[in-house]
């Protein structure tokens, strides 16, 4: 096999080469790392304003924000959500469900509120390879928020940019679930109407476990009484970040891939590479008369984050060839299982961690292997 490794995952993944050394040498540092600091030090408190000031450049996030860093992954927050912004199962919130990640949040939802769901499948296929439009007939007028995710990891729909709600409904708040596109493309927080937007971070920003939570300051103080603390967004803005102890060695690599962003260049250059990556593989798939599939026809709405392609329908002998050949070639993470069982697509993520020139390098290989096989 290759010496390189080009890590397709779709997360956790690698972070940019320059990050990953940074880490690496953080550790020559022994007992001076965040991972042996006291999070109430004042070591660590730079550490924790350093990553909070730097996301919100990166993400021009206003001030009228709060970022918090919490805990569970994005699972945490699909619990979180409802129990910061519903007293109670009366309460009504309206998820848009448009693929898999969604539908998880929904059901967990439907624990703590009343869900009132908009199916966003396509509707003459059934598919989640569609983006309903958000209207008055379908958002419920009583909805503490309206729920959707901004990047559909699994079935590889992305919202290049964030709907809003009709002029009659933008008092409700959005709620996006921006777990693997965040950092990726601009959010226009007030025009959109943001109320709370999330990532958890093994995507594009850093580790799991870890989510950046970003709530509108509006929001706090309406959580249930049976919200947990540890998910209590009041509770934890209050405590700056510090209500019991935070994952310091991840809030320190969140800060590091901050920095690393701004460095090349900030959001806009991000966008500029996740579209040059991303085009180079759906061009392939494109013009492969058949030969390459992808399920999302509407180019609109293609994630530029997660491309999923088969190779001659599904054909196992094939696909197997074509991971044995890819592997040979340092390319990892392009098949992999999800608790979702979606079918015989392969996927090749493209996050942070991913150069435009690893990414040619796959569309080459493509290529190449239609050349040889097709
Ligand atoms: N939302 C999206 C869009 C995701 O891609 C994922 C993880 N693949 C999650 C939520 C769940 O995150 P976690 O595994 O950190 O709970």
């Amino acid at each position: 096999p290759s010496e390189e490794v080009i890590n397709f995952s779709p997360g956790p993944t690698s972070l940019p080469k320059d990050v990953e050394a940074q880490i690496a040498a953080s550790f020559n540092k022994p007992g001076f790392t965040s991972l042996s600091l006291s999070h109430r030090a004042p070591e660590f408190l730079a550490i924790l304003e350093h990553a909070i000031a730097t996301a919100r450049a990166v993400m021009e996030i206003p001030e009228e924000y709060e970022v918090l860093f919490t805990h569970g992954g994005g699972h945490g927050q699909f619990a979180a959500l409802p129990l910061n912004l519903c007293t109670d199962m009366s309460d009504i919130a309206t998820y848009v469900v448009n693929g898999t990640w969604s539908a998880r949040g929904r059901d967990e939802a439907s624990r703590y509120c009343d869900v009132h769901t908009i199916d966003g499948s396509d509707p003459e296929t059934g598919l989640f390879t569609h983006f309903p439009e958000l209207t008055e007939s379908n958002v419920h007028t009583d909805s503490k928020y309206v729920y959707f995710c901004s990047n559909e990891t699994v079935n590889g729909v992305e919202l290049h940019r964030l709907p809003s709600l009709p002029e009659s409904l933008k008092h409700i708040p959005l709620v996006v679930d921006a777990s693997s596109d965040f950092t990726t493309k601009p959010i226009d927080w007030r025009g959109s109407g943001v109320g709370i937007l999330f990532a958890c971070a093994s995507k594009n920003i850093g580790h799991p476990g870890l989510t950046i939570t970003v709530v509108r300051k509006d929001l706090l103080g309406k959580a249930s009484p049976l919200c947990p603390g540890i998910f209590n967004y009041t509770t934890n803005s209050e405590a700056g970040n510090l209500w019991n102890t935070p994952a310091t060695f991840n809030i320190e690599v969140v800060g590091m891939v901050m920095d690393w962003l701004l460095k090349e260049g900030g959001v806009h250059e991000c966008e500029r590479r996740s579209i040059a990556k991303s085009e180079a593989l759906y061009k392939v798939i494109d013009h492969s008369n058949g030969f390459y599939g992808t399920p999302v026809n509407n180019k609109v709405l293609r994630s530029r984050m997660n491309v999923p392609f088969n190779i001659a329908g599904g054909d196992d002998a094939l696909t197997n060839k074509f991971l044995i050949e890819s592997w040979d070639k340092g390319m990892v993470g392009l098949r992999t299982l999800t608790p979702f069982g979606v079918g015989d697509y392969l996927r090749a993520s493209l996050y942070n961690g991913v150069t435009v020139e690893e990414a040619n390098k796959l569309a080459a290989f493509m290529t190449r292997f239609q050349i040889e096989n097709d």
